[in-house]
């Protein structure tokens, strides 16, 4: 399979928004790209705006694979991984934009794990990013969003993507012979069959299915009652931190399926096939929905309160 039937399969949403933007050739100063393993959607979005061969990237000619190899005059490259991105690297990166450009196509700047910057650092790229310009792009990737300043955020186009289908783990799960559905949500959440055991034919996996399905009901088909039903139903049953991630993870697979029912994609929940029917949505409206979740998700990650976050979240989904 080609990387681009693979991008496209994958992450659907990251492709559905690149091809929009590369033909109509509106395309965003900056992007953030959250999730693991966005450093290859980064370098993806960096050969698409150089390569002369496709809308995209064709991840073949040799410019495409300069950029992989960080071999590209107008690449500057720097990981924030091993070693947090310092404040002269920000400066080393308005230096070199200011002079001409050295390949004669746009000019861009890729920064992975950015939440690993020091605090100058942000602040000096926000600076960058508050005066665009014309023909300087720049990808970043995090893991974790709550960590990026939001005035940085604010000036991204943020892209959440999702976790990568795992062919192995699921055929480990198939020999369990449990649900169609619980071999995906499970092998979508966790990267190792040893960490799914626990969750194999639970009580806990079983509740919380029926509280997506009922949430994403409410939500669309009896709106009045979502909130009621969260507070006494969802968050009096398992209102620990750990439970309400499981449930915030397993609704934005169900969030992802209307997506993907819209656009004849296989289902996470085929059993929730006639609910997702009945559904009537957009697909940017979509997106700011898992954005929503999502973003709840990784707050959850601080020491926030969990009821907050979650009243939060109803108030704005
Ligand atoms: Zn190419």
């Amino acid at each position: 399979m080609s990387f681009h039937d693979d991008l496209k399969q994958q992450q659907p949403i990251l492709y559905q928004i690149l091809i929009k933007s590369f033909t109509s050739s509106k395309i965003s100063h900056a992007f953030l790209l959250v999730g693991k393993n966005s450093g290859l959607a980064a370098h993806y979005i960096a050969k698409s705006l150089i390569c002369s061969q496709e809308i995209l990237a064709c991840n073949q000619c040799n410019d495409c694979r300069r950029i992989d190899e960080h071999n590209y005059g107008d690449l500057i490259y720097f990981n924030g991984k091993d070693e947090s991105i310092k404040k002269g690297s920000v400066e080393y990166i308005q230096e070199q934009f200011a002079k001409s450009s050295m390949e004669g196509k746009a000019k861009i700047y890729l920064l992975e794990n950015i939440e690993n910057s020091t605090p100058e650092a942000m602040n000096s790229l926000l600076k960058i990013l508050e005066e665009p310009i014309a023909g300087v792009y720049a990808i970043f990737t995090c893991q974790n969003l709550s960590r990026v300043l939001p005035t940085i955020q604010s000036r991204c186009q943020v892209i959440q993507l999702l976790p990568s289908s795992k062919k192995l783990l699921k055929s480990q799960l198939i020999n369990d012979d449990i649900p169609e559905d619980d071999i995906n949500v499970l092998s979508e959440l966790f990267d190792t069959y040893d960490e799914c055991q626990p969750y194999i034919e639970s009580e806990l996996l079983e509740a919380l299915k029926l509280e997506v399905f009922h949430f994403i009901e409410d939500l669309y088909c009896h709106r009045d009652n979502l909130v009621i039903n969260v507070q006494t139903h969802l968050m009096k049953n398992h209102k620990d931190k750990e439970k309400v991630q499981l449930f915030l993870n397993m609704l934005v697979l169900g969030l992802r399926d209307l997506f993907h029912v819209k656009h004849s994609m296989s289902l996470t929940y085929p059993s929730f096939r006639s609910l997702y029917e009945r559904v009537d949505d957009t697909d940017d409206e979509i997106v700011r929905k898992i954005d929503l979740v999502l973003n709840t998700e990784y707050l959850l990650n601080t020491n926030a309160n969990v009821m907050l976050l979650i009243d939060s979240m109803m108030c704005k989904i």
